[in-house]
């Protein structure tokens, strides 16, 4: 299968489904992934891949640079730590808005 079209930016329900055990199962993988070296590495750096601040190991939670209800993979490439704030936002908004929250991210350090 090759890339999606971005037609529609409205979540798809009836997607979720279909996806459901495809889901659990990436799930699952990300809970293995988690207990890895690998990430532990990436968590001791202590920084948010986002937003940059810095956040203590333990803080940082795993999230799925492509969600997996959009039919991101477990994988190494997918995943990054991110701080409980940027987490947060990340769920609440939609892709759009996540998208402008990041570009004004990147603004704010390029003036620093
Ligand atoms: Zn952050």
């Amino acid at each position: 299968m090759g890339k999606k079209p971005r037609r529609s930016r409205e979540p798809q329900p009836w997607a979720y489904d279909l996806q459901d055990d495809e889901i659990r199962r990436e799930k699952a993988k990300a809970r293995e992934l988690r207990a890895t070296q690998w990430w532990k590495r990436r968590c001791d750096r202590g920084i948010c891949h986002y937003c940059g601040a810095r956040v203590p190991a333990r803080e940082l939670t795993m999230d799925h640079v492509i969600p997996l209800a959009r039919g991101g993979k477990t994988t190494k490439a997918n995943v990054v730590p991110c701080c409980k704030e940027c987490n947060n936002r990340k769920r609440q908004l939609l892709p759009m808005e996540w998208q402008e929250y990041l570009s004004r991210i990147a603004e704010g350090k390029d003036k620093a």
